[in-house]
């Protein structure tokens, strides 16, 4: 039997950019969803944050890549039509949707709101839905995504600013929560000034939390401070600085998205410290034991957050007027973003204006 085209596996024609191999280049593909079905939300994308997972994933640096590659997971919209059984969201309604789109329902991680821990979670793109079809991101005219997957967008949130928190909040605010790093009075460092770590730093000040950011770039101390909100910077290549910060934190969350040394961040650990990893490098890190060890210290990792969580926590940046710091782009700048975001050039998210800018 002969292959259907992209424009003929599914009956609604869409339109989006797709990276087609590991250069990561991104160009205008079309493509096709699914109809909605009777527990589907179909919205038009109008806004879509580009995460630096997207630029790992287009270039396949993780080896989980399915091309043509449609990426975007912070993606909002408003509905266009709903399935028969939908009953949390109508037309018109502001939503988003984040980085997965269908889980299992039935294990343990989802029988306690952890769909994103499910052995059988589907990711937003480039993973098999249940139909066997590919997932295709947000970089896209418009999505189709099972209603439990999607969340409501309160109205005092700014779509464009609003969206980073589908992945970038959520990937920040669950470790903080789960950890207990969100008690007023405690100190955590946020390593990594990116689109992780910027909300980072706000989600950590409405908690209550005394910030530290650590950086690689002196220059982003003065906005750290002034703008975000934290209350002391330091640059990890500087040794004195450092060290006088060892053993001042309750809990250090890394958001780093290459290659770096942990040890300098388990020192600045109290004793049973817990240092959190949500970057994902594309190598593993080393893992020194002794410091751990000496300080009945604590490594752990977190993925993103249920969705049960992810609605809370777009409800705390509503009542708490988070959101990101953003660069609105046209989609046809979005290789020359790729390209400043591996520079670490962004202030803090570059966001795609996918209802003004997507042409076909
Ligand atoms: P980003 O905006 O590029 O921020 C990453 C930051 O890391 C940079 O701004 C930079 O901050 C720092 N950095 C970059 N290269 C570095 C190096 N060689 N050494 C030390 N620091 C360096 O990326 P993002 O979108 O926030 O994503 C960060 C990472 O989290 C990525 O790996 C992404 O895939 C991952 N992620 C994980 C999850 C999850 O569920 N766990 C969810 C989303 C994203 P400074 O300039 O301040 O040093
Ligand atoms: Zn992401
Ligand atoms: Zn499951």
């Amino acid at each position: 039997m002969a292959e259907k085209s992209y424009e003929e596996e599914h009956p609604t024609k869409a339109f989006g950019w797709a990276a087609r191999d590991q250069s990561g280049v991104l160009s205008p593909f079309k493509f096709s969803r699914r109809s909605t079905g009777e527990k589907d939300v179909r919205f038009k994308v109008l806004f879509c944050g580009i995460c630096h997972s997207d630029l790992h994933m287009a270039k396949n640096e993780w080896g989980t890549s399915i091309y043509p590659l449609v990426p975007g997971h912070e993606i909002v919209g408003e509905v266009t039509e709903v399935g028969s059984k939908v009953e949390k969201f109508k037309v018109g309604d502001k939503v988003g949707v984040g980085c997965m789109v269908g889980s299992c329902h039935s294990c343990d991680s989802c029988n306690n709101d952890l769909e994103n821990y499910c052995p059988k979670m589907i990711l937003t793109y480039s993973t098999k839905y249940h139909d066997g079809t590919t997932t295709y991101g947000g970089y896209s005219d418009s999505m189709v995504t099972d209603e439990h997957f999607v969340v409501r967008i309160p109205d005092n949130l700014p779509l464009d600013a609003a969206a980073p928190l589908l992945c970038a909040g959520i990937t920040v605010y669950s470790p903080l929560r789960f950890f207990n790093l969100d008690k007023p009075g405690m100190h955590v460092g946020v390593v990594g000034l990116g689109g992780l770590g910027h909300v980072a730093v706000k989600f950590a000040k409405a908690m209550g939390v005394k910030v530290t950011v650590i950086s690689t770039s002196p220059k982003k101390k003065q906005e750290a401070l002034e703008r975000l909100g934290a209350d002391s910077f330091l640059v990890s290549r500087d040794q004195d600085e450092m060290q006088a910060a060892m053993g001042t934190m309750d809990g250090v969350i890394d958001t780093v998205s290459a290659m770096h040394p942990i040890l300098p961040l388990i020192s600045l650990l109290k004793t049973q410290g817990k240092l959190v990893l949500v970057g994902a490098p594309e190598k593993p890190l080393e893992l020194p034991v002794f410091p751990l060890i000496m300080g009945r210290k604590i490594v752990g990792g977190s993925c993103i957050g249920g969705m049960k969580e992810t609605q809370e926590m777009i409800d705390f940046a509503a009542k708490n007027n988070i959101t990101a710091d953003i660069e609105v782009i046209s989609m046809d700048y979005v290789n020359t973003a790729m390209e400043r975001l591996l520079k670490t050039d962004v202030r803090y998210r570059f966001v795609i204006d996918i209802g003004n800018t997507m042409k076909i």
